[in-house]
């Protein structure tokens, strides 16, 4: 059988597409774990749409190109800001429970949003409502739906798609389904790092899939490093959201010192990427592996009521935060680059299409603002069915500045005492060399490493082996793009190259040649 729309993915992304998809033709959605196995469901702030009485898209959009550091794609920011406020009268109408205050949708703040402009479901808890509720859908549909099935290859017929391969993970056998319309809504690849706010899916499939199919990749030297990750020793990296800043809390250093008004004047809201390396400077100045974040001054009914998961986590782990300081550090959060797009979603390739994290539409340019991503990902999968009824396909808007540069991996020298590739040995490797800062001597260092790891990857066989291989080509894609843009601009930080320059307004874009 020949489905319309095959979906690879299972988070917001790809069940939103898959539930628009539908009235149009048959659809099948691949996920390569259990439906529920996403980032989607860790969200916890919210989802950002210009809804509030003193907001406005054009506001919203004023906050996210600032955010992006000069490299969005404005009319795919337009996009974005304009038809939020629709997506969201869609997720309502879906059933997404959202928080509400005297009958009207509440709204709170995040780093960055110059007013209050954040949706949320269930106080902290707002990606698990969207996936519940969406995956409900789904299942009450007659979408078709393959779990435990990562696809392994993107297959390619006279330059356009034909379909996919996947294995099957319970027979360990694979097989191949065929589509008009391949939807990749992959998600993220924080598993590249150590240290990561990601769930274990997050492994960069897509990027690596499309790059090996021949699509365009770009913008990977973008890596957004949250900075306040949970740091307790024996308990796994959870998010304390930024609108517990939003709500009041403040950052102190190991010696319980007030530290982000000596960085930014936003103090404690400043965008992501300084708040990270502001905790960095801290923690190396004081010799600490982690801040704190003080929310001991904010009522405790406001941190109950609109942080119940965060606040019940912590105490499960021995932490009262009402009377205690959080200790945090930053850890990977979000890929801003991917596999890139117009802005009906198609990527050079015929017939295929990303969405989501997976995806660089051009909205978040060198640094994502907080609470576009969920946007993000409804706001595209909307348009991405759209162009598919089209007759003609839609006109082209080009996500690119007019100079962008194109290049392939170059090919490096192999070192000869490459430590064997492992999961740990590369997220080790990333960590320490292409995190939150940067360097011409560590990023070659790596990208050698990278170059040598590949070459000796073993043919996969099962989901963890491709899972490696495609790390290891999406970092390969990450490092590459990070030693070529000598300057520091949004997420990316180089220490050798600290200032932005203008010659570097432009992306980066990789493709197999
Ligand atoms: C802790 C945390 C908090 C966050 N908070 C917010 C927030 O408040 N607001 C916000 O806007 N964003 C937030 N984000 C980011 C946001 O959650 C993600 O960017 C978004 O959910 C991505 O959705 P997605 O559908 O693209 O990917 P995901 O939700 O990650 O889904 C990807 C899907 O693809 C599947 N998949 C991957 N590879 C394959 C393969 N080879 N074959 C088959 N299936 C595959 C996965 O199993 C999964 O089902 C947060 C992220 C994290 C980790």
């Amino acid at each position: 059988m020949k489905y319309d729309y095959i979906i690879v993915g299972s988070g917001i992304a790809g069940l939103y597409t898959a539930l628009l998809a539908r009235e149009q033709g048959s659809v099948l959605i691949i996920t390569k774990g259990s439906i529920d196995d996403c980032n989607t469901k860790h969200a916890q702030g919210g989802i950002a749409a210009a809804i509030g009485k003193d907001d406005s898209p054009e506001l919203h959009l004023k906050d996210t190109l600032a955010a992006g550091d000069g490299l969005c794609d404005i009319e795919a920011v337009r996009i974005l800001v304009n038809e939020a406020p629709a997506r969201i009268a869609d997720l309502v109408n879906l059933g997404v429970p959202f928080d509400t205050t005297n009958g009207e949708i509440a709204l709170t703040k995040e780093a960055a949003h110059s007013v209050f402009r954040i949706l949320h479901a269930g106080g902290d808890a707002t990606g698990e409502h969207i996936e519940v509720t969406l995956s409900q859908r789904v299942r009450a549909s007659r979408i078709q739906l393959l779990e435990d099935c990562p696809v392994t290859d993107i297959l390619i017929e006279q330059e356009a798609v034909r379909g996919v391969r996947a294995l099957d993970c319970h027979t360990g056998s694979t097989e191949e389904f065929e589509c008009r319309f391949l939807v990749l809504a992959t998600g993220g690849a924080g598993q590249l790092y150590k240290f990561t706010t990601n769930s274990d899916v997050a492994t960069g499939d897509g990027i690596a899939l499309a790059y090996c199919a021949g699509a365009e990749i770009t913008d990977m030297e973008f890596f957004q490093f949250h900075p306040t990750v949970l740091h307790l020793p024996g308990v796994p990296p959870f998010l304390i959201s930024e609108a517990v800043r939003g709500e009041g809390g403040v950052l102190r250093n190991a010696h319980g010192r007030r530290f982000m008004p000596d960085y930014a004047p936003e103090a404690d809201l400043a965008p992501r990427d300084v708040v990270a390396r502001s905790i960095l400077y801290e923690m190396i100045k004081t010799g600490s592996g982690h801040v704190f974040i003080d929310a001991t001054q904010l009522p405790r009914y406001v941190i109950t009521n609109r942080f119940p998961q965060i606040y019940r986590f912590c105490l499960e782990h021995g932490l009262e935060i009402t009377k205690n300081l959080i200790p945090v550090a930053p850890a990977a959060h979000y890929i801003m680059g991917g596999v890139r797009t117009n802005s009906w979603g198609e990527t050079n390739i015929a017939g295929l299409f990303a969405v989501g994290e997976t995806a660089c539409t051009g909205v978040h340019g060198a640094n994502r603002l907080a609470s576009n991503s969920l946007l993000e990902a409804v706001v595209f999968a909307q348009r991405i069915v759209e162009g598919t009824l089209k007759e003609t396909p839609p006109e082209t808007a080009a996500s690119s500045l007019n100079d962008d540069i194109h290049s392939a991996l170059s090919p490096r020298r192999i070192p000869k005492t490459a430590p064997p590739p492992s999961l740990s040995s590369l997220q080790a490797l990333l960590w320490d060399k292409v995190g939150i800062m940067r360097n011409r001597k560590d990023l070659t260092k790596a990208a050698d490493i990278l170059a040598a790891w590949q070459k000796c990857l073993p043919q996969p066989k099962d989901r963890p082996s491709y899972e490696l291989a495609n790390l290891v080509l999406t970092a390969r894609l990450a490092t590459e793009a990070a030693l070529t843009r000598e300057e520091s601009r949004g997420a990316h930080f180089r220490s050798d190259f600290s200032q932005s320059s203008h010659d570097w307004q432009r992306h980066i874009v990789l493709a197999k040649q």
